[in-house]
């Protein structure tokens, strides 16, 4: 049976880790599709493409092999055989990645690839288009959103615990421009789907996102 939780929303709004917690209570795989843009995004700096070389990029999407495992409970992403982990989440990929990541070729590949990872499977994936664009049967959809001051203040303390150097008024900036980018881009644009479920977590903890999620999704499920 193919079933599909499609998880949009900005940056920062909580999705990697809702996501990850519901697929594990419920048996779910989860796909994050903004680390396979960000894949892409080192991919394309590594190898100086310019972002209208269209040519190069779709040389690139030709060659490119973007794997996700899991080891030890962790989402490990691997490019090329290379595990990018750590690395798809610096400074300078956050700065490149929304352009990167609206170009149209490198976004109907993407699209594609993302579709085919979930044929057959119960699958939760996060991303912004993925309830519009990729999977607009999806038997749900969320759309999570926090103020722009409590996702950046996320990152933050994400970053911390990882051990990345960060700063805040950055993050906040950074946040703030990937916003504007992903809602205002041509293509694939971030906006909530007409049939998706509103959830604001800017007052919630996780377990209490978790617990809202898990019951939308049983509740679709009895239903199927
Ligand atoms: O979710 P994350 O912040 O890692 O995503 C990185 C970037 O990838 C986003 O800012 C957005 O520009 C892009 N993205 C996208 N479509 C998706 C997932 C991510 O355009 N489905």
């Amino acid at each position: 049976m193919t079933f599909i939780v499609a998880i949009d929303g900005p940056a920062g709004a909580g999705k990697g880790t809702i996501t990850k917690q519901v697929s594990e209570k419920l048996g779910f795989i989860n796909i994050d599709t903004g680390a396979m843009y960000r894949c892409v995004t080192l991919e394309m700096l590594e190898k100086n493409i310019d972002f209208d070389d269209n040519e190069n990029i779709e040389k690139l999407l030709g060659e490119i092999k973007i794997d996700l495992k899991k080891k030890n409970g962790k989402d490990l992403f691997f490019l090329n055989g290379r595990d990018v982990t750590t690395e798809i989440r610096t400074k300078k990929i956050n700065e490149n990645v929304s352009q990167v990541s609206h170009i149209p070729i490198i976004r109907q590949n993407m699209s594609g690839l993302q579709r085919k990872m979930a044929i057959g499977k119960e699958v939760i994936m996060e991303g912004r288009d993925i309830g519009t664009n990729v999977f607009p049967d999806a038997d749900v959809k969320i759309y999570l959103d926090a103020t722009p001051e409590e996702r950046a203040n996320r990152r933050y303390k994400q970053n911390k615990e990882a051990g990345i150097e960060s700063n805040y008024d950055e993050i906040l900036e950074n946040i703030k421009f990937r916003d504007y980018n992903d809602k205002t881009s041509k293509v694939a644009p971030l906006k909530m789907a007409d049939d998706a479920i509103y959830l604001d977590s800017t007052n919630l903890n996780i377990d209490e996102v978790v617990e809202k999620v898990v019951s939308i999704i049983k509740d679709r499920l009895d239903r199927k």
